[in-house]
């Protein structure tokens, strides 16, 4: 059986419509309920929801605490993955490219353009194709977004095309390249 972390922070990927305050906002994780739609007979995803924001309010200490949480479980040699919002989530990546130097394991983001749930959603596709390429891809920290991968300090967000381009040079200037 092969276990995977999927630790959920928030992001549009998991935001939800409030009849109260007459819009979308990230409340409780809902990403369990997507799971059970999926066919996984070999695959426990083990979720894991530390936080639920929108990543424009990500801090540092957030970000810390994500970094403890995978401490705790990297002995394992389990891959991650990690839904997030799609604003900062180049930044998280760097972040953990920067802080765990020299992986074991694949760490994978993904969040999507439009909420689980909602017309034309894009989550439960990146959903799906991260658990798969969570298996795949050798250690390091990537993005999977749009049946894409892409090594965390390669890719940006394109707001005009509302998806993730490959950049050729290397976005992470205190990292090895
Ligand atoms: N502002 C949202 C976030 O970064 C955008 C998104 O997830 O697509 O959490």
């Amino acid at each position: 059986m092969q276990i995977i972390y999927l630790i959920t922070t928030g992001g549009t990927i998991e935001k939800v419509y409030s009849e109260q305050l007459g819009k979308v906002h990230n409340s409780a994780s809902k990403i369990g309920q997507y799971l059970t739609r999926l066919r996984l007979p070999d695959c426990d995803v083990r979720v894991i929801p530390i936080m639920n924001k929108d990543s424009l309010e990500m801090t540092q200490e957030d970000r810390v605490g994500l970094v403890a949480e995978m401490s705790r479980l990297l002995p394992e040699g389990h891959p991650f993955v990690i839904t997030h919002g799609t604003d900062t989530m180049v930044e998280t990546g760097l972040y953990l490219q920067r802080t765990f130097p020299s992986l074991h394991v694949p760490v994978v983001l993904t969040g999507a353009m439009t909420p689980l749930g909602f017309e034309g959603s894009d989550g439960l596709q990146n959903l799906t194709e991260s658990l798969m390429a969570s298996r795949l891809l050798g250690p390091g920290v990537y993005i999977v977004m749009h049946g894409r991968v892409f090594p965390a300090d390669h890719v940006r967000k394109d707001r005009d095309l509302g998806t993730f381009v490959e950049t050729t040079q290397s976005v992470n200037p205190g990292g090895s390249e």
